[in-house]
């Protein structure tokens, strides 16, 4: 299944994509996609989808998981990105947390913060988790997964490499976490070491990667990360980014505002951003 969150900000639906690509209200059967939603999906035996109400082709899409509890990301998980990066290819998975204030629906304007000179893209295979999990082997990771879908990990690289601590910094602000179209669950994508992923900035493809270039894969990241923190229902795994990011260009290409990112994986769907200066909110 492909389940969404289509409505205003704040007030989405829960929804999913049916295989006609109609949008269809799955309010009546369950309140969101959410974590307990994901923890027990009885609800789905014997769905008629045919007979949940159709919404609107032009609704718009939120992120495509409710309530949020955890935010972890995967750095330089691509040898060619490190290698972009100018950092060595990790021994151990890197770890950080990106903020789940962050979160907003794959076609939200990406805003660029206050002072940000160095706004930076990246497109990664986002995981998301449906069950408690801890301490988990990595032969049984995947039945602790839900689905996986789309995000665009938006960083700053001067807050995140310049400004001295956690990565955090650079990858938290507003808007900086594109969350979406729809979830695919694992049922219809059991294998997901394999997916072509892209993204582009007003036309031009920067991105061109594959998940099976992943120095840790899913299962091994899942298992990891379970050692140093309990994974509960809903909480994302984004896991990391193909070469091509605007860091690793030469020179340095960073986003301003006005600009358009479209980004796209296999069978997840496909993002568009457009970029917007951050508005000093008038005091009056
Ligand atoms: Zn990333």
């Amino acid at each position: 299944m492909k389940l969404m969150r289509v409505g205003a900000v704040g007030d989405e639906k829960p929804a999913l994509l049916d295989d006609a690509g109609k949008i269809r209200d799955l309010s009546s059967v369950i309140g969101d996609i959410n974590g307990a939603v994901l923890a027990d999906m009885s609800w789905a035996a014997g769905l008629d989808v045919a007979a949940l109400p159709e919404l609107p082709a032009d609704s718009r899409i939120g992120p495509c998981v409710g309530n949020v509890g955890k935010f972890v990301c995967v750095g330089l998980n691509y040898a060619d990105h490190a290698k972009e990066a100018g950092l060595p290819i990790p021994q151990e998975p890197i770890l950080f947390m990106k903020a789940t204030s962050a979160i907003c629906g794959p076609n939200d304007d990406v805003i660029i913060p206050r002072d940000a000179q160095k706004t930076d893209w990246e497109v990664e295979l986002g995981v998301v988790i449906g069950k408690n999990t801890a301490y988990v082997s990595k032969e049984n990771a995947l039945d602790h997964v839900a689905g996986y879908c789309l995000i665009n990990d938006v960083s700053e690289r001067e807050f995140q490499l310049e400004k001295g601590g956690q990565w955090v910094k650079g990858k938290s602000n507003d808007t900086f976490g594109p969350t979406g179209p729809w979830l695919v669950t694992r049922d219809e994508m059991p294998d997901a070491s394999n997916l072509a992923m892209w993204l582009e900035v007003d036309g031009k493809r920067y991105q061109n990667g594959s998940t099976s270039t992943m120095v840790f894969d899913v299962p091994t990241l899942v298992s990891y990360i379970s050692n140093y923190m309990s994974l509960q229902p809903g909480d994302i795994i984004s896991t990391g980014t193909p070469p091509g990011v605007g860091l690793g260009q030469n020179p340095q290409i960073y986003l301003k505002a006005g600009q358009t990112m479209r980004l796209g994986i296999d069978g997840l769907g496909q993002q568009q951003q457009k970029t917007v200066a951050y508005i000093v909110a008038d005091k009056g």
